[in-house]
């Protein structure tokens, strides 16, 4: 908990969570199938809701974080919560419509479609790396899809879950859409609610405890989780634009970020490049860093202290530590650091970074790179730095991912036609965009007999007529 914060009443939170969910079962119950009017009018308060209170957002986050970028908060949070409703807005029509779905020769003249319909009451738990983003993007597909939803957010981010819970107080009835504060125990009481379906966001090992509680109600879960990425340059790229666009997606957010290059793979012999070139934009971007507003703050002292564990352990394991712009305890920030000479025996190869550090791995050939990413849990993004379209295809075909950017990081998050998701202890399921409508719709499967039909041929008593038809089925 942040210094000068009270913290909820976890008893009390979980009775109002508790209260809220049966008004919002009472209410789905009133009204199961919500048209596309009430929809898209539902996204709109969340729009305006994002237009309106960009700044007080962007405050309270920066409270939380001790300080983060208002910048990247608007174009990391703001800008892609919008763009993700704007999406919804332009398609929700088409998605809600029923989908006609062919029917094989034996069962003409039948007809079959599927209808997308809301689930009812879904939970929403939020990390508290990109609080409004995280809450927001899950939000938008589940109003979408006709849902009402309880949201249960980060007690990391306190202040930005209180504002949080004013402003969607202030937009929406309680039986639409609620905001849960609160700590873990409040967490654990949320998975174990029967949610019609429960998006979690959050670490790999908390995602197993969610899924776990989930199981017992057989809450049907999205995990979107972490884990390592990795990202790899080909041997002939421009390491000076590599190096670039990597450690842009390295120090947003100073590194907290699910997607955030975890490591980096060069070939042997551009380590020294790679470290000039990454400390060149560094210091280009962030000129007296400790006190720059552009460069993000540790969440908190624990994390800040996990990060400099990770170093500790790495230097004392023989790893070389490169600090590319200057610390300062006082500041609550990390400077960007890389971390070259390193092996899996040591912490910062072992767990997911989320922060703004960069082992720098070397590989003789390619396939080094790709061995050592299949021998690890299959990671939420993965990075190829290559124009070679031979070597792309190897790349994508012999690896497996969540979402893959080429010559980009961290951009495929903000792709609103791409699905977005983790595989095996990455995550599991998707949203963003049309894999969001139906993350949280049943695609309800109809088959429509029609008045005049063949089906009685197939009836018993089983004699002559069905074998002789049984011949032709089976052939
Ligand atoms: P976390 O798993 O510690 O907490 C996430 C949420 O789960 C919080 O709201 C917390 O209150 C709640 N929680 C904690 N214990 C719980 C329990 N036992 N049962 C139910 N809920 C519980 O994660 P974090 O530290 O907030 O976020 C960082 C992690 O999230 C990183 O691993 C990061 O990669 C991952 N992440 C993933 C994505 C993605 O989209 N895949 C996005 C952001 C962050």
């Amino acid at each position: 908990m942040q210094p000068g914060f009270e913290p909820h009443d976890n008893q009390a939170e979980i009775a109002r969570l508790q209260a809220v969910y049966q008004l919002q079962r009472e209410a789905y119950g009133r009204e199961p199938y919500p048209d596309a009017v009430l929809r898209r009018d539902r996204l709109g308060w969340l729009r305006h809701m994002l237009t309106k209170h960009g700044d007080e957002i962007a405050a309270a986050i920066s409270a939380d974080f001790g300080h983060r970028s208002a910048h990247e908060t608007r174009t990391l949070e703001i800008f892609p919560s919008l763009a993700g409703i704007d999406h919804m807005l332009g398609k929700l029509r088409k998605w809600m419509k029923p989908q006609r779905r062919g029917v094989s020769i034996w069962f003409m003249p039948a007809s079959n479609m599927v209808i997308p319909q809301p689930l009812g009451v879904v939970g929403v738990i939020v990390p508290w790396n990109y609080p409004l983003f995280l809450a927001v993007g899950p939000l938008t597909a589940a109003l979408a899809a006709g849902n009402r939803a309880v949201v249960k957010m980060s007690e990391f981010t306190p202040r930005f879950g209180e504002t949080f819970r004013r402003l969607i107080a202030e937009y929406f009835d309680e039986d639409e859409v609620c905001v849960i504060n609160g700590g873990v125990e409040v967490a654990q009481a949320f998975a174990g609610m029967p949610w019609d379906h429960l998006l979690f966001t959050g670490s790999t090992s908390v995602g197993k405890q969610v899924m776990r509680a989930a199981s017992d109600n057989l809450t049907p879960v999205t995990l979107e989780l972490g884990g390592k990425s990795p990202t790899v340059v080909a041997p002939d790229y421009a390491i000076a634009t590599a190096a670039e666009r990597i450690l842009h997606g390295k120090c947003l957010n100073a590194g907290q970020t699910c997607v955030a290059p975890d490591y980096v793979f060069v070939k042997r012999g551009q380590e020294a490049a790679f470290v000039e070139a990454a400390r060149a934009v560094v210091q280009r971007w962030y000129p007296n860093l400790p006190a720059n507003p552009d460069y993000t703050a540790v969440v908190n002292g624990r994390h800040l202290a996990r990060l400099q564990s990770y170093l500790d352990d790495a230097a004392e394991k023989g790893a070389q530590i490169i600090t590319l712009a200057d610390n300062d305890p006082a500041s609550g920030k990390l400077a960007p650091t890389l971390v070259l000479n390193v092996n899996d025996g040591m912490r910062v190869m072992q767990d997911e970074i989320f922060g703004p550090i960069l082992p720098v791995l070397t590989y003789e050939r390619l396939d080094e790179a790709i061995d050592y990413i299949n021998a690890h849990p299959r990671p939420l993004a993965l990075y190829y730095f290559d124009y070679d379209a031979h070597r792309i295809k190897r790349m994508l075909g012999q690896t497996i991912s969540g979402g893959v950017g080429l010559n980009e990081t961290v951009m495929h998050v903000g792709q609103d036609d791409l699905p977005f998701g983790g595989v095996g202890p990455s995550g599991m399921g998707h949203y963003h965009g049309r894999e969001g409508f139906e993350t949280f719709s049943k695609m309800k499967p109809v088959f429509a007999q029609s008045r005049i039909n063949g089906v009685w041929l197939l009836r018993p008593p089983y004699g002559k007529r069905v074998e002789q038809l049984l011949k032709l089925m089976l052939r």
